[in-house]
């Protein structure tokens, strides 16, 4: 039976319902698998024929021993039947090296809704397991796309609500009319006064407020998070690295056991860590290629050993990468250093105290062999969407535009799988500024292109604005209770 480990100390395993619905370990660690479960040859023959709801239910299924595998199957069915296409992770054939991993065709149109589609239907799965008599209210602090994909997840369900906070400023156009015309009678909305790192600060102090927790507990409710940390989160993005090795030998571009590298544009570490954990199962996953923009603390990690935030955090033309700290690092250092949850938790107190730490030198080797860093600023990606257009007419976003960059630096023999992260009609200001389009409005880039904006984005400037407050940090716990009507 699989189970789960706290990062950081030396506490009790738990199974994956608690893990799920906790988010975060009492210390706070994240919970991190305490073995591998493998992907043989076999299991590989037997994902070949499979829908990817058959194989995201499968792979999900080998590590929560409290669900079953038709459970599962019934869960993933309803949660990608949201997606505008049939795979909700088509490959697309960008050159002879380079193949896209296109996770934008859900209802958000960002990679984000593939695992926050399901987590709903995972974490009531994890109260019933439980017994938890409370109702659960996730918070969520977001650079852009989490939040609206747990609005779409968490909307109208029943025994949850989901109140959402994001940096006045920081989020584009698109993704702020996306959250304030949230439809739903359990969400909420609102603007901070700060960055992104401020907001998500703020949720974890709320989240460690005793106060809170115990008027809450009073009415009857329990926090959860939605945030990139939650195994619930981690987990169903696993399953789209191997769905893709699958199709990959389908249409013949590899056989099985040929190593496939793979770029991710990486904010907080969960789907690149993903392709981490695939590739421990067995996966046969060649280079992992972690991509940044102009907030290139993991490069530099990557490069010296020296993971340093004593820096500014720049707003760049792929929000949902504006990032210091990487929450889901913190597994890969649990991993990569065999386990040793003393360690992390020296490094994590170094970090929020100083503002630093540095790996050892052995552990900087085994993050060499595990990873490669690079980074590419906004002019970069910007020319970057706009020679991708001219050369094959294929439109990027600026997120997909950061990782194809880095990923045609780092071209080894074998095959390349990007990861595309977000519609490019999300980001409609700085795509249209890349291809010259003057007008920066969804019409004039889908005229321009003679392509379509997922149905999604469509209309949104018509739509009812419902939350439009922007508020201070301190004031963060406050709208929480409001918002539950407990003040
Ligand atoms: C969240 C996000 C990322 C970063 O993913 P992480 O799992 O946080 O590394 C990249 N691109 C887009 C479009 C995103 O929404």
């Amino acid at each position: 039976m699989n189970q789960f480990i706290s990062s950081r100390g030396h506490q009790q395993p738990v199974s994956g319902a608690e893990a799920i619905l906790h988010g975060l370990a009492p210390d706070g660690g994240l919970y991190c698998p305490t073995v591998w479960p493998t992907l043989s040859p076999d299991s590989i023959g037997k994902l070949l024929p499979m829908s990817y709801a058959e194989r995201s239910a499968y792979l999900i299924s080998l590590f929560l021993s409290d669900v079953s595998y038709e459970e599962l199957l019934s869960y993933t069915r309803e949660a990608y039947a949201t997606f505008d296409n049939a795979n909700p992770a088509p490959l697309r054939k960008l050159s002879d090296s380079i193949t896209l991993l296109d996770l934008w065709h859900g209802p958000t149109a960002a990679f984000k809704d593939v695992a926050l589609q399901l987590l709903p239907f995972l974490l009531t799965a994890s109260v019933k397991t439980l017994g938890e008599q409370r109702n659960v209210c996730i918070l969520a602090a977001t650079s852009g796309d989490t939040g609206k994909a747990a609005l779409e997840g968490f909307k109208n369900r029943d025994g949850c609500a989901v109140f959402v906070f994001y940096p006045q400023g920081g989020v584009s156009q698109v993704q702020q009319l996306q959250m304030t015309t949230q439809e739903g009678r359990n969400v909420g909305v609102c603007a901070i006064e700060g960055n992104f790192d401020n907001a998500q600060t703020g949720v974890k102090d709320i989240f460690a407020d005793a106060m809170v927790a115990k008027k809450l507990d009073d009415a009857g409710w329990m926090l959860s998070s939605a945030n990139s940390i939650n195994l619930g989160r981690l987990l169903p993005q696993i399953a789209y690295y191997v769905s893709a090795y699958c199709d990959l030998i389908t249409e013949g571009t590899i056989t099985y056991g040929q190593p496939l590298d793979v770029t991710v544009p990486t904010g907080n570490f969960g789907n690149i860590l993903a392709a981490y954990y695939a590739k421990q199962m067995g996966l046969p996953l060649g280079r992992l290629v972690c991509a940044s923009n102009r907030n290139d603390v993991l490069t530099r990690f990557l490069q010296t050993g020296v993971y340093d935030i004593r820096r500014e955090l720049h707003l760049t033309s792929s929000p949902s990468m504006d990032i210091l700290v990487s929450s889901n690092f913190e597994r890969a250092l649990f991993h990569l250093s065999g386990g040793d949850a003393a360690l992390v938790a020296t490094l994590m107190t170094s970090l929020s105290k100083d503002g630093y730490y540095s790996a050892s030198q052995s552990l900087k080797a085994t993050f060499d062999e595990a990873f490669i860093g690079d980074s590419c600023d906004d002019a970069t990606v910007s020319k970057t969407i706009s020679d991708i257009w001219s050369a094959t007419k294929t439109l990027i976003d600026p997120h997909t535009a950061v990782a194809v960059h880095v990923a045609q630096k780092h071209l080894t023999k074998s095959p390349m799988l990007v990861v595309s992260t977000a519609s490019p009609f999300k980001f409609v200001e700085s795509v249209s500024d890349s291809l010259g389009v003057t007008a920066p409005t969804l019409t004039a880039l889908e005229e321009f292109t003679e392509l379509r904006a997922p149905a999604c984005l469509q209309a949104l400037e018509t739509r009812e604005v419902r939350f439009q407050d922007c508020i201070s940090i301190p004031s963060m716990p406050q709208k929480v209770l409001q918002f539950l009507n407990l003040t």
